[in-house]
């Protein structure tokens, strides 16, 4: 459940109005939800209670809106950064070293060197050669770096190939069947603490089975690695739990069927659980508000054009991502449209001959489901304003990132003192 519902005949957001959000910043925007991320976190705590102790790392990637991971930290949440900006960003809002896990598949040594000066709970390598790169960084500082190996178990998994990362083929971790070798070479290696094991084999999953069979793989490879006398005293299960996007299809598992398999497979690894949830947390306590432009007439069906674009919520084009898109004030007629941005790119689709409310130049509608990888990858192509981003709770709002604005674009460029242009081009 979200706290996005009609109130009055108007879409709202808790007990804001989305047309008073429009009114006042403009669109489009990203709207968010205190109270929906707060649900998502209780729901997913109570599912993991029984377990001791459990480490749940946010996975800012989905939302890296300060506002958002601070809200998350003082919820106890931790976090789980893939860059140096990503380690910034989470302490500077506010979360601890100590729950901050550090994945990537390309560390650097400088993001190795920032993470170790301020402290956190666990590397998750990616690669013998980033091992041995991370112990001569620690060595050289005098600190020793608290490690685990991301395996990959080779198991497709994932809504699309493109966010599916735990199959052999895929660029994430080390073969599982690689990683005794592995760990038996960082045990000799100085200003290294082996500690754990980590696996995340992709997002959106929309079934248990992929994920009970990655964890019974880890499972046994945390038997053999303690056998072999390595100390595992951590199993991050990673994230990858997918949200209900599309009410024509089944819902995915619920956080109690997915804390229950966990329950199953690790309750007795005598390990303690890193989670590192990013979608089920954010997903649906965003909305993308945007306002049409005008209807066009098409072969077949209308154009909407809305004045959100690609460049703001690039997932249908990156990865098909199916958005629900609804009037902000539904008059109660539907109808199928094509909805399309601005972009001059046909892949500015958001949605094809897709029945839905229907809408007129000037109205505003909502694209569901985009507070996670959303604002996250916005960009400014086409010289389009960075989209703003605003956090709701009950009756409050503010804009948590205003919009960049095309003065701030064009003030970024420099133009060098010594352009000449094309003056001696064979054309001039
Ligand atoms: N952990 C890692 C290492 C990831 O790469 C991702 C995203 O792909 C996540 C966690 C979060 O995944 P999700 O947002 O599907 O929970």
């Amino acid at each position: 459940m979200d706290h996005f519902q009609l109130k009055d005949g108007e879409l709202a957001c808790e007990e804001v109005g989305l047309a008073e959000i429009a009114a006042s910043v403009g669109t489009p925007v990203y709207v968010y939800s205190t109270a929906t991320m707060c649900r998502h976190v209780a729901a997913l705590c109570e599912a993991l209670e029984p377990l001791p102790d459990p480490l749940i790392a946010y996975a800012v990637k989905a939302n890296p809106n300060g506002a958002v991971i601070s809200t998350l930290a003082k919820a106890g949440l931790g976090a789980d950064v893939v860059s140096g900006g990503e380690y910034r960003r989470a302490r500077a809002a506010g979360v601890p070293a100590d729950k901050i896990v550090f994945s990537g598949v390309g560390k650097t040594e400088e993001e190795m060197r920032l993470a170790l000066e301020g402290g956190l709970y666990q590397f998750n390598l990616e690669s013998l050669d980033e091992a041995e790169m991370l112990s001569a960084v620690a060595k050289a500082m005098g600190r020793t770096a608290p490690v685990g190996f991301r395996v990959n178990p080779d198991v497709a998994a994932g809504g699309h190939s493109k966010i599916t990362t735990g199959a052999a083929e895929n660029k994430f971790g080390i073969a599982i069947g690689d990683a005794p070798g592995a760990y038996a070479r960082i045990a000799t290696l100085p200003g290294l603490m082996v500690q754990g094991v980590a696996v995340h084999i992709g997002s959106q999953l929309t079934s248990l089975d992929p994920l009970d069979r990655a964890f019974t793989r880890l499972g046994e490879l945390i038997a053999e690695l303690r056998a072999a006398g390595h100390t595992i005293g951590v199993a991050d299960l990673g994230g990858g739990l997918g949200v209900p996007h599309d009410p024509d299809h089944p819902a995915p598992p619920s956080p109690a069927d997915y804390g229950a398999m966990v329950r199953r497979i690790a309750g007795g690894w005598n390990a303690r659980l890193v989670f590192e949830p990013g979608r089920l947390i954010v997903g649906n306590a965003g909305v993308l508000l945007s306002r049409v432009i005008r209807v066009k007439p098409g072969a077949t069906d209308p154009f909407v054009i809305v004045d959100a674009a690609m460049n703001d919520l690039m997932r249908p084009a990156l990865y098909d991502a199916w958005h629900r898109i609804e009037a902000v004030r539904p008059s109660g007629n539907r109808r199928t449209a094509n909805v399309v941005g601005p972009v001059c790119e046909t892949g500015d689709t958001f949605a094809t001959a897709r029945p839905m409310d229907e809408v007129e130049a000037g109205d505003l509608v909502v694209f569901r489901t985009a507070g996670a990888y959303a604002a996250a990858m916005s960009s400014t192509y086409n010289s389009r304003p960075l989209t703003p981003e605003v956090l709701v709770d009950g009756k409050r709002w503010a804009i948590v990132r205003p919009r960049v604005d095309v003065d701030a674009l064009i003030a970024a460029d420099r133009i060098p003192d010594w352009l000449g242009g094309c003056a001696d081009s064979p054309s001039s």
